[in-house]
């Protein structure tokens, strides 16, 4: 009798029981960051996203942001507990179904612990269930969540995403999404990727956004707001979707010219970097005080300032750069920032070669020439300057001047194979300063050790014989500056003054 009561409990306790073989490790608690030096505590440890489905609700009027979200991961290891980058008030966490403990700590963790262990490589859903006013919610002592006459807007780099939705905040972990917010009739909500509906119910219109294509959680984005939304499509064949806030003011028309030319500039874009990567393209410029743009995926970000002095292509040539080098192609670490901003600059040189405003070469002679060696420009390693510098004008301009000598080393024909080839090499996933050397060794049959460091990771202004084997202001006296000038290093000033000064 003893025996057959306690015989069935102890089958059902061993089959309950995670099967852990003697030389495993026990589960134990996902690092609270993804292992990037730079940035700590960004990203999370012990899981990998595939998949986020947003459900939300946002009233513009009280800054009061609801919703669902839904996670598909895999695990990296054997879980205690994971971690989630968030800030917003968590009502319940469900993982696989069922109800999990959950707390917050640091500056923006979310310790997720489920009833049970989770086994390593195994498929797992992470719901939360969420609220909050996102402008009452700070980390490290900032915002970046936008708040507008007429809604709000998430849209930052390196860091947007906790002030919306729970993530694995780092571009390693790539996700597709589907994205749904619900707003007051008459207000729009504009995300990633393509318009799959709208729909309207009891004084609410909700629109669901796809992004179908691998996304880093930083250039994801949310705007709700009063916008009209222009479609098109551009010759060579992509979807493009637009939006401007209904209030722009003087800055209406030039925006419009700047960012309706987006067709245009992805396809002119492509003829370098190759076929557009993702189904569709366009930007929205809402009624923000700040002044830069971002990449921000499909959809760029551009700050009405970026239009006060007229129509800017130069700015959508930029962001539109961005989607084949930072978007598709994504940094592994932030120390690869180059990656991203040196070839989005370079961008712009060569449209302002295309628009006969001064050459590649004159561009790159002119930064060489208008910075003396005592200048604190070259101090700054484009090829790993640090969290402070990361943003700094040397990633752009020395970065693209980098770009400018490995040209004149390997010739026009491998460079603008290597131009085109690296955002199909490493379409969709991540790569690093290194992974590019090692790609344009290869391609060029050269080695370019030395190039690299010397115009990459040096501190110190590269010497003359240096550059003129490189062939950069190989012209007696210093460089003219070129007439695009100017519009390019705008870009600069207005990212430089507002940098979480919100
Ligand atoms: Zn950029």
């Amino acid at each position: 009798m003893h025996r057959r009561l306690i015989a069935p409990g102890a089958l059902v306790a061993a089959l309950l029981l995670p099967a852990i073989p003697a030389f495993a490790a026990a589960p134990s608690p996902g690092a609270p960051g993804i292992g990037d030096p730079y940035y700590p505590y960004y990203g999370n440890g012990g899981y990998d996203v595939s998949h986020y489905d947003l459900r939300l609700r946002y009233q513009p009027a009280t800054d009061e942001l609801e919703g669902t979200a839904t996670i598909l991961a895999r695990t990296t290891q054997d879980l205690s507990s994971f971690d989630l980058d968030f800030l917003l008030d968590v009502d319940e966490v469900r993982v696989n179904g069922v109800s999990a403990s959950f707390a917050s700590s640091g500056q923006h963790e979310l310790v997720v612990t489920p009833r049970t262990p989770l086994a390593k490589d195994a498929p797992i859903t992470v719901v939360v269930r969420y609220h909050g006013v996102p402008s009452t919610k700070s980390a490290y002592g900032f915002t970046t969540w936008h708040r507008t006459p007429d809604g709000a807007v998430a849209a930052d780099e390196p860091e947007s995403a906790w002030w919306w939705y729970p993530s694995n905040d780092h571009p390693l972990d790539k996700a597709t999404y589907d994205v749904s917010v619900a707003v007051p009739d008459g207000t729009q909500a504009i995300s990633n990727g393509t318009l799959q509906s709208t729909s309207s119910q009891a004084g609410w219109t909700r629109y669901a956004w796809r992004e179908n294509k691998p996304q880093a959680t930083y250039l994801t984005t949310l705007a709700v707001g009063r916008f009209d939304i222009t479609t098109g499509t551009s010759e060579g064949g992509v979807p493009i979707v637009n939006a401007y806030s209904k209030d722009l003011g003087d800055n209406d028309g030039s925006a419009r010219a700047s960012v309706e030319r987006t067709g245009e500039l992805v396809d002119w874009l492509s003829g370098y970097f190759g076929p557009y990567p993702f189904s569709t393209a366009g930007g929205y410029v809402p009624n923000t005080t700040t002044g830069y743009a971002l990449e921000t995926q499909t959809r760029v970000y551009y700050s009405p300032k970026q239009f006060a002095n007229g129509a800017n292509t130069s700015v959508v040539v930029h962001e539109l750069a961005h989607q084949w080098y930072g978007d598709s192609v994504s940094l592994k670490g932030w120390k690869d920032i180059w990656i991203n901003e040196g070839f989005a600059r370079y961008a712009q040189w060569l449209w302002s070669e295309h628009e006969g405003e001064g050459t590649t070469q004159q561009l790159a002679d002119y930064v060489y020439d208008s910075h003396p060696a005592d200048d604190a420009f070259w101090t700054v390693a484009p090829g790993d300057p640090g969290p402070d510098d990361q943003f700094d004008l040397a990633v752009y301009d020395r970065g693209a001047l980098a770009i400018q000598a490995l040209r004149n080393e390997i010739g026009d024909d491998a460079f603008f194979a290597v131009l085109k080839g690296w955002p199909h090499e490493h379409a969709y996933g991540n790569a690093s300063v290194a992974d590019f050397e090692a790609y344009a060794e290869r391609v060029s049959g050269k080695s370019l050790s030395a190039l690299f460091d010397t115009w990459l990771f040096q501190t110190s202004k590269p010497a003359a014989p240096a550059a003129r084997t490189a062939s950069i202001s190989a012209a007696s006296g210093p460089a003219a500056r070129p007439k695009s000038w100017r519009r390019i290093a705008a870009t600069n000033d207005l990212h430089a003054s507002d940098l979480h000064a919100n």
